[in-house]
């Protein structure tokens, strides 16, 4: 067991580096750990060491390059003043309650495939933790070459990858645009781009985007760069099936109605070699559930940690920010990290706080954010048809090989309610990603309408036996 200073924040993306700066810069000593081989998280992920000047193009922080850089900057200053522990390569497989603040149990997989257990004992514990890609299952999206929208960027950002030569995107979200817009950067012909959405849903609410003027102007930058690619946008529009022998050689599409059901007429092919789909974020709650935060309607089909305006979850000492908190992208990640922490320091008593103003100015841009991310999760919702567009042997669990009509009977019986009984019918949920990528889609025929929340996860990732029962050795600092 290793004393790990007054604050372990577990996540380093923008959310939980802003956190580290803001904590470090308050007089705390911090233990950041990430399972990635570097800081940055998602939005600022780093390219892999042996990635070429792709992945470096691909990879460079266009938005909020200041913000990445100036956090970096100040991490660095910290580890050498010995104040920052920064562990990369450690996955924090749990979280417990210990009588003077947390233990979180970590894997240092810095030497893989061997595996080093670490525990680190802190007062106050920050999770943040990100998001992962939604799916939602559709015949044939089990054939390579069938990707997540997430998975195309990072392979993009971290290796410098367009993975195929003819992609389609599908789903709904923002997220689709600069993922469209690196892969023609990258030099993949993006075929299609299909939202499931319409734009009218920001016409009549234009408020949060008006407020957020960065935004637009991001967003604004995708289209632009859509064009000039001549990337068509079909919107109303879902994949509803990937076909293909071997391997995805074509998606079916079709235009939605109301509801998000298919309508008859509309269907057209499309030739591709690789589809990403993304129906947006699932905030990461393994660490947050075990701990046994209490968790709130994100508004998006989503649960996600409830906090309060300075990021307190309802267990003392825990604080979470970020995508666990909702989604609502990198911006509202690192000021949310930043209230976190300075949480943190006046609930430790620390002497190090900001300024009331400035302290005012972050709370109000946090509630800018959030209420566009609100306004994202209105215009972008799951169809509430999508179910339609599943044949009975369509896999939905992938690990357990359970097909929607297997959920679809339990359902239909009365047997099972939620993703969780469906879980203990039919095994969806039970391999070895533990209901990450079917649980939302399961949840979803089970419970129509109802958010999801993941079920209770002891262990947050596979680990070893012998990293399990390892006796917890310090933790290594990197050089
Ligand atoms: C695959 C993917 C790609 C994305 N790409 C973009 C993009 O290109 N542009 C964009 O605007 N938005 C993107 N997003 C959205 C983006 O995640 C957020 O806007 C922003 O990065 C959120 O910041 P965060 O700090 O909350 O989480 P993240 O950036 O997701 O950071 C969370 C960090 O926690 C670490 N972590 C998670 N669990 C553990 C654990 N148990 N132990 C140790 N470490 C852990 C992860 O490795 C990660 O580094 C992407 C999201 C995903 C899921």
């Amino acid at each position: 067991m290793s004393e790990a200073g007054d604050l372990v924040v577990v996540g380093a993306g923008p959310a939980g580096m802003a956190a580290a700066a803001t904590a470090l810069h308050g007089g705390l000593r911090v233990t950041l750990l990430d399972a990635g081989p570097a800081p940055g998280g998602q939005f600022w992920r780093r390219p892999v060491r042996t990635a070429g000047p792709a992945a470096a193009r691909a990879a460079d922080p266009r938005h909020g390059r200041r913000t990445y850089r100036a956090l970096s900057a100040a991490l660095s200053a910290h580890r050498r003043t010995g104040r920052l522990t920064l562990l990369t390569d450690h996955h924090a497989w749990t979280a417990a309650r210990a009588e003077d603040g947390f233990t979180v149990h970590a894997v240092d997989r810095g030497r893989a495939p061997e595996e080093t257990a670490v525990a680190l004992r802190a007062p106050a514990l920050l999770v943040a933790t990100g998001a992962y890609d939604r799916q939602l299952p559709f015949p044939g999206w089990d054939l390579p070459g069938v990707l997540t929208a997430g998975g195309l960027q990072a392979l993009l950002k971290g290796g410098g990858v367009p993975a195929g030569a003819r992609v389609v995107l599908g789903g709904t979200g923002p997220f689709l645009l600069p993922v469209a817009a690196a892969l023609a950067a990258g030099g993949a012909k993006v075929a299609a781009v299909c939202e499931a959405s319409g734009p009218s849903a920001w016409v009549r609410r234009p408020g949060p985007l008006l407020r957020c003027p960065a935004r637009w102007a991001e967003a604004a930058g995708y289209a632009a760069a859509l064009a000039r690619h001549r990337v068509p946008v079909r919107t109303r529009t879902a994949i509803t099936a990937a076909e293909g022998t071997g391997r995805v050689a074509a998606v079916r599409t079709a235009l939605l109605d109301a509801d998000g059901s298919p309508l008859p007429g509309t269907e057209r092919t499309i030739a591709a070699d690789t589809v990403g789909v993304g129906w947006g974020f699932v905030p990461q709650l393994d660490l947050l559930v075990t701990l046994g935060c209490p968790l709130a309607d994100a508004g998006d089909g989503s649960m996600a940690a409830a906090v309060d305006g300075g990021q307190r979850t309802g267990v003392p000492g825990l604080y979470a920010a970020g995508e666990t908190c909702g989604v609502g992208g990198a911006a509202l990640a690192v000021g949310e990290g930043r209230l976190a922490a300075v949480s943190v320091l006046a609930d430790l008593g620390a002497p190090g706080r900001p300024n009331p103003r400035r302290l005012a100015a972050g709370r109000a841009a946090v509630a800018r954010h959030r209420a566009f991310a609100r306004a994202v999760a209105r215009a972008h919702p799951l169809p509430p048809g999508w179910s339609s567009w599943l044949t009975d042997d369509t896999p939905v669990c992938r690990c357990e090989e359970v097909t929607a009509g297997a959920v679809r009977s339990v359902c239909a019986d009365g047997s099972a309610a939620d993703h969780r009984q469906v879980k203990q019918l039919t095994r969806a949920g039970m391999g070895w990603c533990q209901g990450r990528m079917c649980g939302p889609a399961v949840h979803g025929l089970a419970a129509p309408g109802q958010p999801y929340a993941p079920a209770e996860r002891l262990i947050a990732t596979p680990l070893t036996l012998g990293a399990l029962a390892g006796p917890g050795e310090p933790p290594s600092v990197p050089s």
